[in-house]
């Protein structure tokens, strides 16, 4: 049988950046998760074209193709989806599709601003064109926040229906230590494998 491993890594910041200042002693450290007021809203300065002054709704974190209400978005390429950003990188590079950018990026306008769920089901199709199924896959998010513990299963289970094989994640902090431990944002690893065959 032959196989193929992949892995894959992504990393975005957190978008809210309301109630934050640059002084070091302003406690901008835990501005992404400061209060709920600045959590609702934040300046279009955020928004490419913006300036006008005018305050848009936040959008909600959306990591593990899961909405997390209450939670600071990340910011970046589609909704910031570290997991899925991963997942993609891996499941690519398993079967010698390239990486995210190449599948998705300036070069394939129609996927501009398209959300991960798109990113992550036109790759296992692509997966799947090139001949190979999934075995299995799993993927480690590093961060402070969300605690994944009460929805993992949801997670897992929806991921893994995407991709037709079982789905491991899990999570870890980096002890304080870099732009995860300060909450700055939120890194993800992912490693895939696939077989050869449908
Ligand atoms: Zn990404």
């Amino acid at each position: 049988m032959s196989l193929r491993i992949g892995q894959g890594f992504d990393a975005h910041r957190f978008a809210s950046r309301l109630n934050t200042d640059p002084s070091p002693d302003s406690g901008a450290r835990s501005a992404p998760w400061g209060s709920a007021s600045s959590e609702d809203q934040r300046g279009s300065e955020d928004r490419p074209g913006g300036g006008d002054g005018s305050i848009t709704p936040l959008r909600t974190l959306r990591l593990g193709l899961l909405e997390w209400p209450g939670l600071p978005p990340l910011d970046g390429h589609s909704d910031g989806d570290v997991i899925a950003h991963a997942l993609v990188d891996a499941l690519a590079a398993a079967a010698h599709l390239g990486d995210i950018g190449q599948l998705f990026g300036t070069g394939r306008p129609e996927f501009a601003g398209a959300e991960s769920v798109v990113f992550l089901r036109e790759t296992v199709g692509a997966v799947r064109q090139a001949g190979f199924t999934v075995v299995n896959a799993t993927v480690q998010l590093i961060g402070n926040r969300p605690k994944l513990a009460t929805r993992r299963k949801e997670m897992e289970d929806g991921i893994g229906q995407m991709l037709g094989a079982p789905v491991s994640v899990t999570a870890t902090t980096s002890d304080g230590m870099g732009f995860t431990g300060r909450g700055e944002g939120l890194a993800a690893l992912a490693v895939c494998l696939l077989r050869a065959g449908q």
